[in-house]
């Protein structure tokens, strides 16, 4: 327990003397409100890029990338946030789908085989280290084959998902790193306004979304000397189980990764990588639920970047719930990883009782799980220590996301709450695409289907109270603007009414903050 606290405490070390990103200059440059490497990276990228294709029905922006350190004395430490070196790296990656397989022969879409069950999943192999001899690599490479197979018996999709694994000598302390190439939403298929990994994008829209690219890259460090790539679980101490590590980082890079946050000096929490617009939940955030049985996302409506929201986030346990993941629980939810509490681990100030960026929330909680068979997505793996499986809970997690089966739907917690009538505040609504930000405080953001736009429009709460927007309020067509500064009706649920310039309407669930 100690020498991972100690391992911990060397990375957010090593993480506030980087200077691989400039937090504050992202911060003037993009007026976001993070100033977190990751968060100000999305950011970034999503000025650059996603900008540009706004405007249409479905979004994507290059995905976060968990990373893998090492003290020598420690555990191995996972933390989802992004890295210079390596997010430039990943996101270079995969304009050619093409490399060395470990067999010698060069797959290819066309001569995948569908199975009934199960996923087809390509690995393209790199060995970008000119000092690791082949015998070395194609060592690795079956041992990362190893964990991508396992995966591959227990998802399903039609849609061959594409992996490069590269081989090279990363940075001293770096061991790895691996994530999506990208995050979409708002493709057929999938929950509305909701950030999905590349792979499971594709399964869930039945096509390659980025036709392109990679759906998951990682990189491994060929320079650590403490691998064990054996693949009979016989690790030894001192050695790290080289497949374990592959098999949890490909759990990352099929979608286990939440976009929570809490800033720990102002405890003001958030959900959507901080995107500033659109503000969407991951898929896996939609499991969270808070210590008293809700929904954070759905039943506390916790406004975004608040304070409520932090404090529920570190108010632990959480759970992730759905319906597979109650019934791997004897209904209980799985245990995720928020805080190291300090009655547990005794107070470490800096550590304790705050939350760890990254590593809060993506990953499965260590004090329930580490050593037992669930263990593989704690956020810290200790030598000697190996995993066949994901586990049955991990696995159920997958489910719930929407690997196997339908996408997941919250659980309606009280059956007779008619008015509920899902967690998706659009989903009556045919012509509008996005909304945002709900919760909204003064201003409300449209964006319709190309050739709409508003004639007029209402908010009415649930006793029947009544406010017409008016008109000078209603500003743009397909991507209106709606000022609701002059509202005073009191924070919670409103359904705001639309009506299109042909006469038609729906309606809309909005919150005020
Ligand atoms: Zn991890």
């Amino acid at each position: 327990m100690l020498s991972d606290i100690f391992v911990i405490a060397i990375f957010l070390t090593f993480l506030k003397h980087t200077k691989l990103f400039n937090p504050t200059y992202m911060k003037e440059k993009i007026s976001t409100q993070h100033p977190k490497p990751l968060l100000s990276f999305l950011t970034f990228c999503f000025v650059l890029f996603v900008s540009v294709s706004f405007g249409q029905s479905s979004e994507s922006l290059p995905a976060p990338v968990s990373q893998l350190t090492v003290n020598s004395n420690g555990d191995i430490y996972c933390e989802i946030h992004a890295n210079d070196a390596a997010s430039t790296l990943h996101h270079s990656m995969g304009k050619a789908k093409s490399g060395l397989m470990v067999n010698g022969s060069q797959k290819s879409a066309s001569n995948s085989k569908k199975t009934a069950t199960g996923a087809t999943i390509f690995v393209d192999y790199y060995n970008a280290d000119p000092n690791l001899p082949d015998e070395d690599f194609i060592i690795a490479a079956t041992a990362f084959q190893s964990a991508v197979d396992t995966w591959a018996s227990l998802l399903s999709s039609d849609v061959p998902i594409y992996v490069a694994a590269v081989f090279q000598p990363l940075v001293e302390g770096v061991l790895g790193s691996a994530g999506p190439t990208s995050i979409f939403a708002n493709a057929p298929g999938l929950e509305r306004n909701t950030w999905y990994g590349d792979a499971l994008a594709d399964k869930l829209t039945g096509e390659d979304l980025s036709p392109t690219t990679y759906d998951i890259v990682a990189n491994f460090s060929t320079v650590f000397p403490n691998w064990y790539y054996g693949t009979d679980g016989n690790t030894p101490t001192g050695m790290y189980d080289f497949k374990s590590v592959v098999l949890h980082e490909l759990g990352h890079g099929l979608g286990f990764f939440a976009s929570l946050f809490v800033d720990n000096e102002t405890g003001v929490g958030d959900y959507g990588f901080g995107i500033p617009n659109p503000v969407f939940p991951a898929i896996y955030d939609k499991l969270a639920y808070s210590s008293d049985g809700k929904s954070i996302l759905k039943d506390n409506k916790y406004g975004n970047f608040t304070t409520e929201l932090g404090d529920v986030l570190l108010s632990g346990p959480l759970t992730a719930k759905g319906p597979s993941t109650k019934s791997a629980t004897q209904g209980k939810g799985a245990q995720v990883f928020t805080i190291l509490d300090s009655n547990i681990f005794g107070e470490i100030p800096g550590l304790t009782d705050i939350w760890l960026p990254g590593s809060s929330y993506s990953h499965l909680d260590y004090v329930t799980y580490a050593g037992g068979p669930d263990g593989l997505m704690v956020p810290f793996l200790s030598t000697g220590v190996a995993f066949d499986t994901p586990g049955a809970i991990v696995l159920s997690i997958f489910d719930d996301m929407g690997w196997n089966g339908k996408v997941n739907r919250e659980i309606q917690e009280n059956p007779n709450d008619t008015t509920d009538d899902g967690d998706d505040p659009l989903a009556a609504a045919e012509n509008v695409v996005a909304l945002y930000p709900n919760p909204f405080t003064s201003s409300v953001n449209v964006t319709l289907l190309e050739g709409r736009s508003i004639k007029k429009a209402a908010l009415t709460d649930a006793s029947g109270y009544k406010y017409y927007i008016p008109k000078k309020s209603i500003d743009g067509k397909e991507l209106a603007v709606l000022d609701l500064s002059g509202f005073s009706g009191k924070s919670g649920l409103y359904f705001l009414q639309i009506t299109y310039n042909d006469g038609s309407s729906e309606v809309v669930k909005v919150y005020k903050q």
